[in-house]
């Protein structure tokens, strides 16, 4: 086949002239931080998910940091989470001076494994932080069941989320803390941003006050049309919330994201369909028990079936010119994990071997489908040329 000179990237956002016209109009509003357009936002973006609050912060990483607090968890406390993740979702536990604690995952899915979670548990074991790994829910069924029994509470990364279901409900509509992401490379986007959902009014009345400085009044109250100056600082809070400008691009992508799950859908069925029969490279499998929201196309390289690992894998896609990433390079690998908490990776022979072998793949709606036919030839072409 012949190799593209131009470079197809891994990831890239859809937008139209509407992002530029929502965010031209906020500007010229005069009014560009937090206030209708962001409580618009959180409306239209809780029922879409089904929870019954959505306050819109700055970040993924802000909403699972305050989800955690807000949870009253920190020293002395523990967190099972998955080491199949990105940093933060670590990171967060940690900063509220709580010990993640690691369980392995699924080497099928990549996915969290609830047996490997339950063998986690101590007295000190105070929520699961379950990661909805490249779209795909996590068995949520038995994760409650483990929380039920311990006493848990249950704090959903749903950062490759949005729009997955578990059991024909939406991710969100747990009623458990949900926190999502709107990343440039996420299924939505506002450049960064994210939403904490939940179903309960005091612990999302808390998080508010705690994303905006701890103050009983936010400005919109304060210096909108029959604000008043006056404020209490109630607690020592955090600066994580929203502006209008990304809220007004999160409402332009919430009118594409039906359309542009639809083309991440079918993307997702190109690709199995063009690779069905590589032994040596297929997609992660798919649970029967929900609907993937085709976040990562993530395949796994069988090394066994090669003369090649999966680091020349990604080196010779790239002389294709085609963009690709690896999700995740696992917790326990990275130095901070291995010097302060003695991790090590040998401790986690599911997501060690899953890690070996990942490539997530360009999966994105502002790709075309001959982009798709495109990496998926790179890939046999690769994966014939170095067969065993
Ligand atoms: C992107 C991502 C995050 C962090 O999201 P931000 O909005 O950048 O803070 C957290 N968890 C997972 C699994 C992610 O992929």
């Amino acid at each position: 086949m012949d190799k593209r000179n131009e470079f197809l990237p891994y990831c890239r956002p859809y937008s139209d002239q509407k992002e530029i016209d929502a965010v031209v109009d906020v500007l010229k509003s005069g009014w560009w931080t937090r206030g209708a357009v962001t409580a618009e936002f959180e409306k239209r973006f809780a029922e879409y998910v089904g929870a019954k609050y959505a306050l819109a912060l700055s970040s993924c990483t802000a909403a699972t940091h305050l989800a955690l607090y807000c949870y009253d968890i920190g020293p002395g406390d523990e967190v099972i989470t998955t080491p199949m993740t990105f940093c933060s979702t670590a990171n967060v536990i940690v900063e509220v001076g709580a010990t993640p604690v690691f369980a392995d995952i699924d080497y099928r899915t990549g996915l969290i494994d609830p047996d490997s979670v339950e063998s986690k548990i101590t007295p000190r074991t105070k929520a699961i932080l379950p990661v909805h790994y490249a779209g795909q829910s996590c068995d949520m069924d038995r994760l409650e069941q483990i929380a039920k029994k311990h006493g848990l509470v249950i704090i959903e990364d749903a950062a490759h989320a949005l729009s997955t279901e578990y059991k024909g409900q939406k991710i969100g509509s747990s009623g458990n803390a949900t926190c999502y992401s709107f990343y440039a490379t996420k299924n939505i986007s506002t450049a960064e941003g994210g939403m904490l959902t939940s179903n309960d009014a005091d612990f999302i009345d808390r998080a508010r006050v705690m994303s905006l400085h701890g103050m009983s009044r936010n400005a919109w109250n304060r210096y909108g049309k029959g604000g008043t100056w006056k404020y209490d600082v109630i607690a020592c809070g955090f600066k994580y919330n929203s502006t209008d400008i990304a809220s007004a691009l999160g409402l332009a992508q919430m009118d594409k994201l039906d359309e542009m799950q639809q083309i991440r859908e079918r993307y997702d069925t190109m690709y199995r369909e063009l690779l069905a029969d590589l032994p040596a490279v297929q997609p992660i499998e798919l649970c029967d028990y929900g609907k993937s929201s085709y976040h990562l196309c993530v395949v796994r390289v069988d090394e066994s079936k090669l003369t090649i690992d999966r680091d020349r894998f990604i080196e010779l896609l790239g002389e294709y010119n085609i963009g690709t990433s690896v999700h995740f390079i696992p917790l326990p690998v990275h130095p901070y994990y291995v010097e302060k908490f003695g991790e090590n990776i040998d401790n986690y022979p599911q997501c060690k071997r899953f890690y070996n072998s990942i490539i997530s793949l360009p999966m994105y709606p502002s790709m075309s489908p001959e982009d798709v036919e495109y990496v998926a030839a790179a890939v046999r072409e690769i994966a014939t040329k170095y067969a065993k």
